[in-house]
């Protein structure tokens, strides 16, 4: 079997997985990270009145021209209006957040007036039309798109909703998410190691950035290298979840049992990609469920997951085309250090990237690059993207990094 290119991954699992159509109604403060069902518009004008955005004066410039010291009639507080007449060669105290009179036509900031010891105010200068008013509407007008189905909620977004007094919104259900590692070799963090054995990275790590990406998860703990314990855990796992990952034995050695049963019970969609780390990867279908077979090795693993399961993930949990694409961003920058590379399949790099001297973006690889030395993530900021076809690149040529998103931050 040839190697897909990752774009040709990324198309691929953008044209067959849908979008969600199971939509519930949550009150705001349960809202977080969840994804918009329906288009939102606003019930309402933000600011829903006039209101004062300064301390100061509120005037009719007519008055001013005829004299600079009025009168003051009254107060007005956010919260408690004025209510009274405001006569001609008077004005009113006011403070930021009040609802200005229609009566008057601009605020005055405190600081270009004077006080007199009679209580009347005189000013500097005359103020332009609507100074320091804040209009009906300027922020957000009724009626119109606040935000669009697919939009991610968030500290950026939830407020804002709260502003307008919309209390609850249709949400998409979350993801339910099935993980298990596979391997003889495995033994779960907190239990002793024997000889030869390793702690299973990879379900820890996946749980984590499941967590961070707002999934229910299931957790079917470590597999031994077992085929008829592979086909009878994936059976329940796809009854139970919408998406099931493993990690381990998609590769082909002689425990690899994951493809094998992945082609017996449902279908494989594509296996093997042509990037580095990560070239053992398997995409498929279970009868209810859809399956990603992540690589053993746990930087494979975690590489795989970001440049795949993250992107597959948000299509399936309904984020809309523009918000996925804002997963992974490329920047330019110059490398630092000669970078090895082979021909033949995309790398992912793991790098330092920062601002040198003259303020341009350079970036340094981290570690030995090898797919299992797991602790060069924990200097990293970003990977090198180094297309398939380019072999060896020296210090100073242009590099495409792409630095990591909240999952690896
Ligand atoms: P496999 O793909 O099953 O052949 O595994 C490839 C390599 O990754 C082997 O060295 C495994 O021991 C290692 N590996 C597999 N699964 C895990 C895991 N969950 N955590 C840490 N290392 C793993
Ligand atoms: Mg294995």
């Amino acid at each position: 079997m040839t190697l897909l290119a990752l774009s040709d991954a990324l198309d691929n699992l953008f044209s067959r997985l849908p979008s969600p159509t199971v939509i519930e109604y949550l009150p705001l403060n349960e809202c977080a990270n969840r994804v918009l069902a329906e288009d939102v518009f606003s019930p309402v004008n933000v600011p829903s009145f006039h209101n004062s955005g300064m301390d100061g004066y509120a005037v009719r410039i007519a008055d001013l021209e005829q004299h600079l010291t009025l009168k003051v009639a009254g107060k007005a507080f956010a919260g408690t209006p004025f209510s009274g007449e405001i006569n001609t060669g008077e004005c009113i105290r006011i403070m930021t957040g009040a609802l200005v009179p229609n009566a008057v036509d601009a605020v005055v900031m405190q600081e270009e007036t004077t006080l007199n010891p009679d209580g009347s105010v005189t000013f500097q200068h005359i103020p332009k039309l609507g100074s320091n008013i804040r209009r009906i509407g300027e922020d957000v007008k009724q009626g119109a798109l606040v935000l669009k189905k697919g939009s991610l909620l968030n500290v950026a977004s939830l407020p804002l909703l709260a502003s307008l007094g919309i209390a609850s919104v249709p949400v998409f259900a979350k993801l339910k998410v099935a993980i298990l590692s596979t391997g003889d070799e495995l033994t779960s963090v907190g239990e002793p190691l024997k000889e030869g054995k390793i702690y299973d990275t990879n379900r820890f790590a996946i749980r984590l950035m499941l967590e961070k990406l707002n999934c229910e998860i299931l957790d079917y703990g470590i597999l031994s290298d077992d085929r008829a314990l592979f086909e009878q855990t994936f059976i329940q796992a796809q009854q139970q979840a919408d998406i099931v990952i493993t990690s381990g034995g998609v590769s082909v050695g002689e425990a690899d049992f994951t493809r094998e049963v992945l082609e017996k019970l449902g279908e494989i969609g594509f296996w093997k990609i042509a990037m580095k780390p990560g070239k053992p990867f398997a995409f498929g279908k279970l009868e209810n469920a859809w399956f990603f077979g992540l690589p053993g090795n746990p930087v494979s693993a975690l590489v795989t997951f970001y440049q795949l399961v993250q992107p597959a993930l948000a299509k399936l949990s309904g984020l809309s085309a523009d918000n996925i694409a804002k997963i992974t961003q490329n920047l330019t920058a110059c490398s630092a250090e000669k970078l090895k590379k082979a021909a033949g399949r995309q790398d992912f790099q793991r790098g330092y990237y920062y601002a040198n001297e003259k303020g341009e973006l350079e970036v340094r690889p981290i570690g030995t690059q090898g797919s299992h030395i797991f602790s060069a993530f924990n200097e990293s900021n970003c990977f090198i993207v180094l297309e398939a076809e380019r072999t060896d690149v020296e210090a100073g040529e242009k590099v495409t990094i792409q630095p990591f998103n909240s999952l690896l931050s």
